[in-house]
């Protein structure tokens, strides 16, 4: 997608602090950190929203699930985590992009607000 600002960032047109990428999926540091680890996870495949998911590529979000574990592995999350998505302009979503937020490293709290 060519106005997109996470393809442009998974393609390394627009820096960022890679943390884990591998065929399916590109993951880099939030440049607005809500935790002390805030990892943003993102398909390479352009797919705007969760309300995009189709059976044609919810293969996508597994790969970004086995994403979400590799990560906490690499990064000693042993104490747990969070992964968000925002969907849409009720839910926060400000990057036509699909992403994961995964936050850790500090005592998250329910409900979120
Ligand atoms: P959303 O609000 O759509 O769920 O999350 C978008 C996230 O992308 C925000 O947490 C925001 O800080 C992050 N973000 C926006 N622009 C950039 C950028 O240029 N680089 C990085 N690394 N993160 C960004
Ligand atoms: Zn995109």
């Amino acid at each position: 997608m060519a106005d997109c600002l996470f393809c442009k960032i998974a393609a390394g047109e627009i820096p960022s602090t890679k943390i884990y990428e591998d065929e399916a999926v590109y993951a880099f540091a939030d440049i607005n950190p809500q935790a002390p680890f805030h990892a943003i996870i993102i398909p390479h495949e352009h797919i705007v929203s969760a309300a995009e998911i189709t059976g044609e590529n919810s293969h996508l979000i597994a790969k970004v699930y086995e994403a979400v574990a590799k990560i906490a592995q690499q990064e000693g999350l042993q104490k747990g985590f969070r992964v968000v998505n925002n969907c849409g302009e009720d839910g926060g979503q400000t990057v036509g992009h699909i992403h994961f937020h995964l936050l850790a490293r500090r005592n998250l709290q329910w409900p979120p607000g």
